[in-house]
């Protein structure tokens, strides 16, 4: 539907190059006002020219703010400088140290949690007052490779994504009668910046993945675009009512969910939950 997001007040964070900048492509051109953060203000500005351009509506506003998310502190500050937000897109993150757990620096293992959780996190205090005043509100969390299982040698990653999971369902709940959607988009592996840290990190560091990584820099990997539009989706009021999911734009057919609402909600379908030995058809 064109325009879907008119008059809404979007934040994507992490938005200057990568898999946010599509997102905020596709969320200009469905007519909502945007807020831009990352840390780079030269690729925040081409972002935010790209958005502009491709904005529905000239009235529309596309506005950036640099900032480190892992700076929790000045997060209060950032955000009190914008409107009220209707949707906010969790989608800055980083890849960390790559390489068996033990031998990364434990300083930089934890930072990855500071960006990948904690600062979604402390992105999700701040929106929700004014969320739940107004009775509405989408926050979108992307997830990432590692979540739903193991990812060797991307250990804080990996973790750091399934906490981000386990969050936004354990938000989801909270909210879910204040009319606030809380819901998590596995974009597929694309090849982005992340992609070249693997390749650069050469088969000692990045052993298992090192050969897919070279074989995704050649194939192209999950166009952004494919990922985008289901975050465009969860943002846009085509999915109200759907919350505390994680969907994969991949492999999901999150396009019926709409005639599926109510089935969705009675089930744990799309959501992470242990496997007991029936659910494999053994009798233990
Ligand atoms: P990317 O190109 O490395 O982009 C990461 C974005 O996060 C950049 O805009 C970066 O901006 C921002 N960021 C990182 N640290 C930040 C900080 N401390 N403060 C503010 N912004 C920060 O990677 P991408 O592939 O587009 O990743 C986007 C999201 O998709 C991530 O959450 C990632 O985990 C997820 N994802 C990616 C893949 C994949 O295959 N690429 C697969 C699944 C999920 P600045 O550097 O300008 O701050």
């Amino acid at each position: 539907m064109p325009h879907e997001l008119q008059g809404r007040h979007a934040v994507i964070t992490g938005a200057s190059r990568g898999f946010g900048r599509e997102i905020a492509r596709h969320f200009a051109r469905a007519g909502a006002h945007l807020y831009l953060l990352a840390r780079d203000s030269g690729s925040l500005e081409e972002t935010c020219a790209l958005a502009r351009a491709e904005s529905a509506d000239p009235a529309q506003t596309v506005a950036m703010q640099t900032a480190d998310l892992s700076d929790l502190a000045s997060l209060p500050a950032v955000f009190a400088a914008l409107p009220a937000v209707d949707i906010l897109v969790n989608n800055a993150g980083m890849q960390g140290p790559i390489g068996p757990f033990e031998t990364q620096d434990p300083a930089a293992w934890r930072a990855v949690f500071a960006v990948n959780f904690l600062a979604a996190a402390e992105c999700c205090r701040l929106v929700l007052p004014g969320m739940k005043e107004r009775g509405r509100g989408k926050i979108v969390n992307i997830s990432g490779g590692g979540a739903t299982g193991p990812r060797v040698d991307f250990s804080a990653y990996a973790a750091s994504k399934a906490a981000l999971v386990r969050f936004s369902e354990t938000l989801a709940e909270e909210v879910r009668e204040a009319g606030i959607d809380v819901n998590c988009v596995a974009p597929g592996a694309m090849n982005t910046r992340m992609l070249s840290e693997v390749i650069a990190a050469g088969p000692e560091r990045a052993r298992q993945e090192y050969a897919r990584a070279l074989d995704q820099e050649q194939a192209g990997g999950t166009p952004p675009e494919t990922g985008a539009e289901l975050v465009l989706f969860l943002a846009s009021q085509a999915s109200d009512g759907i919350t505390g999911r994680l969907l994969s734009a991949l492999w999901d057919e999150w396009r019926e969910l709409p005639t599926r609402r109510e089935a969705l909600a009675r089930t744990d379908v799309y959501t992470l939950r242990r496997i007991v030995p029936l659910d494999r058809g053994l009798a233990w």
